[in-house]
């Protein structure tokens, strides 16, 4: 077969891949036979009646195309998103996961899908545009600064939601009062691949209203938006504190805390383990491209949510 044309992983060519002759879709495994060689995709093969080749009128058989079922398996192909610029090539078992995180994927508003008040969809280059124009409230904020909550009790359900700017990349910042199970959580949730998510840790820094001297910071890597603020918190991954604690922080029902994220150290299961556990120890050590994860990344990562303006 066409061998220079399968796209190799390196340089990221990505090879037309065969369609089926009768429906025209790109062919995936099981791919069956006639006798003269013509190749069908299953659903074709399963519709034909009689069981004859569309092409050269010989009977189908249950004989599979091993070779271009392995050479399909293993060909890189492009993003679905392709047309609306996503340039990431996959192998093709692994489209479904990347589409989830595609920063090219249609996206709904993560208000809308927090308070249901948003209908808005599109693409991740829009959604910071969206939120100036539509809910400035929740984005024009200095989390490093810090944000002040008002109206805010304990004995009330709330939710809170910013979008978040950091150099390329955005970030959410959601917090949530939860009566029932009388706790407060935050969670910081990067929009994009799961590596960069995981490549950044975030601080959630608290200081009481009531006394300055007292403090929670709760530090944790980012979450990517595929899992739901939600599921996090259910999770219990993320910062949590006792409504209980929670009430010495406010004052005149007002609360202020702030969120830092910063790129540090990946989640070490996931990684090399040969790696010394050194680089893990010092978050700021990988600020740059480290050749060696950066390589490893290439493979399987879309690689981060950059916004070009
Ligand atoms: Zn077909
Ligand atoms: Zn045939
Ligand atoms: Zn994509
Ligand atoms: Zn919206």
């Amino acid at each position: 077969m066409a061998k220079a044309k399968v796209g190799k992983k390196a340089t990221g060519v990505a090879m037309e891949l065969p369609e089926c002759p009768v429906c025209f879709e790109t062919m995936s495994a099981p791919i069956f036979q006639c006798q003269s060689g013509h190749s069908l995709c299953n659903s074709c093969t399963k519709n034909l009646c009689p069981s004859i080749c569309p092409m050269c009128r010989q009977a189908m058989t249950q004989m599979r195309n091993l070779t271009l079922e392995d050479i399909i398996a293993k060909a890189n192909v492009p993003c679905p998103n392709k047309s609306f610029g996503c340039v990431y090539t996959m192998v093709t078992q692994e489209v479904d996961d990347h589409l989830k995180e595609c920063i090219f994927r249609v996206m709904t508003c993560p208000l809308g899908a927090v308070f249901g008040k948003c209908s808005w969809t599109g693409n991740l280059k829009e959604i910071m545009n969206h939120f100036k124009e539509r809910h400035p409230q929740n984005c024009n904020v200095n989390m490093e600064t810090g944000v002040e909550l008002s109206n805010v009790s304990i004995h009330e359900d709330e939710r809170f939601l910013y979008l978040i700017q950091q150099g390329n990349l955005l970030f959410i910042v959601t917090m949530k009062i939860d009566t029932l199970q009388k706790v407060v959580y935050w969670v910081v949730q990067h929009i994009g691949s799961k590596k960069t998510a995981q490549q950044h840790i975030y601080e959630i820094h608290i200081t009481s209203k009531q006394d300055p001297r007292r403090q929670v910071i709760f530090t944790d890597h980012c979450y990517n938006d595929t899992l739901s603020a939600d599921a996090v918190y259910r999770l219990g991954k993320c910062g949590i504190l006792p409504l209980e604690m929670f009430s010495h922080f406010i004052l005149n029902k007002k609360i202020s805390f702030k969120a830092v994220i910063k790129r540090g150290a990946p989640k070490p299961k996931k990684f090399d383990k040969s790696k010394n556990s050194n680089e893990n120890k010092q978050p700021n050590a990988s600020k740059n491209t480290n050749p060696k994860t950066g390589n490893a990344q290439r493979h399987k990562s879309p690689g981060p949510a950059v916004l070009k303006k």
